[in-house]
């Protein structure tokens, strides 16, 4: 069985006495390897290492910082390809959308290969007699960074390639489920001429996690993931004194007004409800349909629903892959029992797509309408191919639902009346908001988070605030005085 290690120090570790878990292979059903999970120790040893190289890093030209980037995105561009096999091996996404995981990905390397640009300082001459003052922005340390499985290489570009060249060294841990994408990654980084130690990989879980909130080098921790491990990592690492951005769970509607064009309603409901069997933390689980659109919408998302081809992500003929674990797809399964007990109706339901018989772990897409709101196939976080479809009265109506929801990552309004949209998007409590776009992620110039449970922190994710996370500023006052002018005062210092 092959074993999927650890890199610390550009060396590959793996502890042959130490734990394992199983990574699957979500469309056969079969363990295709086995995962290290680290110790307590070899979390110290990856902080270590990167704690060893982080001031050399620190110390290399911008320029040059920048220039690995450079490097490292036309790597990752060639790359493309092999990462998406890596990935839809593991995860069991279709190589299309494992593409276009990279694709969003590589934007972020992009964006920080312009860090020189955004990594300005400010001066301001003679702010009071001979003295002036400059700001400059530095790295922090060592930062890490904590990953799901729904975006195995996305999600570590979010953060690393910001992280880095500012001149952090980095340790990341990502999901335990799929691991290979991100130690693909830091091949690529080092042969884009990353010194050894300044990204480290440790794979595991809950163990490997506590010991880097719980490490006294580590000056700060993005994650995503959950929403009760966000909080939890929040609230275990804000205590150790670190600087911490941790996005969580989501639930996001897309409401659909009277007026909208049924059938672009239609197809954007099901891509982003179904596109990676709704493991996605933007993908749409909820469609609000407001007053007499709700029947012919729904009619147009079942028709395509019962459209979409189910099979292994290696297939080109497949649109949908597997859930990540068999668990996970009986969990997800569990909400159409739920669904009927609790008053609503299935109007297409998974569990009788031919391919959910099969060994690997697939559920074909499921529609269920009349969903109330109390009922947890809307309450709860499925991530899975289940959208519901709740009817609401009004558009005050459709806004309260999603003001009353946990969660606030996004949300999107498909209509032909601007006024409305133009009301929605100011009116709405969600950090990312789609108008006739229903998966508003945005581009990596801009940064990435929700609101209330969707994140803990004050910053959001990659973008200018991702270099803002990674930096912090420093504010010079000096004054080269004339010696013959120099006296002792004991006022406060004064600029007029
Ligand atoms: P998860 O919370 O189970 O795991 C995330 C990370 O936390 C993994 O690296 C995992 O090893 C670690 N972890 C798990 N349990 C832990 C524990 N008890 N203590 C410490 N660490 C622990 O999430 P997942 O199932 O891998 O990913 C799916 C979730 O991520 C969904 O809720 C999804 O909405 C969310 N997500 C959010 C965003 C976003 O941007 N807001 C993006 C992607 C995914």
């Amino acid at each position: 069985m092959r074993t999927i290690g650890h890199l610390i120090g550009g060396a590959e570790v793996v502890d042959a006495a130490g734990r394992f878990a199983p990574v699957w292979n979500p469309a056969t059903g079969e363990q295709q390897a086995r995962v290290a999970l680290a110790s307590p120790e070899q979390v110290r040893a990856a902080v270590g290492a990167a704690r060893a190289a982080a001031p050399g890093w620190r110390a290399t030209p911008l320029g040059r910082r920048a220039e690995v980037m450079f490097r490292f995105r036309d790597l990752l561009d060639a790359g493309r390809k092999e990462v998406a096999r890596l990935l839809t091996a593991e995860h069991g996404k279709t190589l299309d959308d494992a593409l276009g995981e990279i694709a969003r990905g590589l934007e972020n390397v992009e964006f920080a290969c312009g860090a020189p640009h955004l990594l300005r300082g400010g001066y301001s001459e003679q702010v009071s007699a001979g003295v002036d003052v400059h700001e400059v922005r530095q790295p922090l340390g060592v930062v890490a960074g904590i990953t799901p499985f729904n975006f195995p290489a996305m999600v570590p570009l979010w953060m690393l390639a910001n992280a880095l060249v500012c001149g952090n060294a980095f340790v990341l841990k990502p999901s335990e489920r799929d691991p290979s994408p991100a130690l693909f990654l830091a091949e690529l980084l080092g042969r884009a001429g990353l010194p050894d130690g300044v990204l480290n990989v440790v794979q595991g879980d809950k163990v490997a996690v506590d010991a880097l909130l719980d490490h006294p080098d580590v000056a700060a921790v993005s994650f995503v993931g959950s929403t009760p491990i966000a909080r939890y990592v929040y609230e275990r690492a804000t205590a150790a004194g670190k600087r911490v951005q941790a996005l969580g769970g989501a639930k996001n509607h897309l409401v659909v007004l009277p007026d909208a064009e049924i059938a672009a309603a239609a197809d954007a409901a099901v891509s982003a409800a179904y596109g990676s069997a709704g493991e996605r933390c933007m993908a749409v689980s909820v469609v609000v349909a407001v007053g007499e659109v709700a029947d012919p919408l729904v009619e147009a998302i079942a028709t395509r629903v019962r459209g979409i081809r189910v099979g292994p992500g290696y297939d080109d003929a497949s649109e949908m892959g597997p859930l990540i674990t068999a668990a996970h797809r009986g969990r997800v399964a569990g909400y159409l029992d739920i669904a009927t007990a609790q008053g609503a109706s299935v109007v297409v339901d998974g569990r009788a797509d031919p391919a959910t018989s099969g060994p690997g772990f697939f559920l074909g897409p499921s529609l269920v309408d009349h969903v109330r709101p109390t009922s947890a196939v809307y309450t709860d976080e499925i991530f899975g191919p289940v959208l519901a479809v709740v009817r609401v009265a009004t558009y005050d109506e459709a806004l309260r639902l999603i003001e009353d929801n946990p969660y606030g990552n996004g949300a999107a309004i498909f209509t032909r009346d601007g006024g409305a949209a133009r009301r929605f998007t100011a009116e709405v409590e969600a950090g990312m908001v789609g108008v006739n776009v229903a998966i508003p992620v945005p581009v990596a110039y801009y940064s990435f988070g929700g609101w209330k449970g969707s994140l803990f922190g004050d910053l959001h994710m990659y973008g200018p605030d991702g270099i803002r996370f990674y930096t912090r500023t420093k504010v010079v006052t000096s004054r080269w005085p004339d010696p013959t002018t120099s006296s002792v005062d004991l006022g406060f210092p004064r600029t007029r």
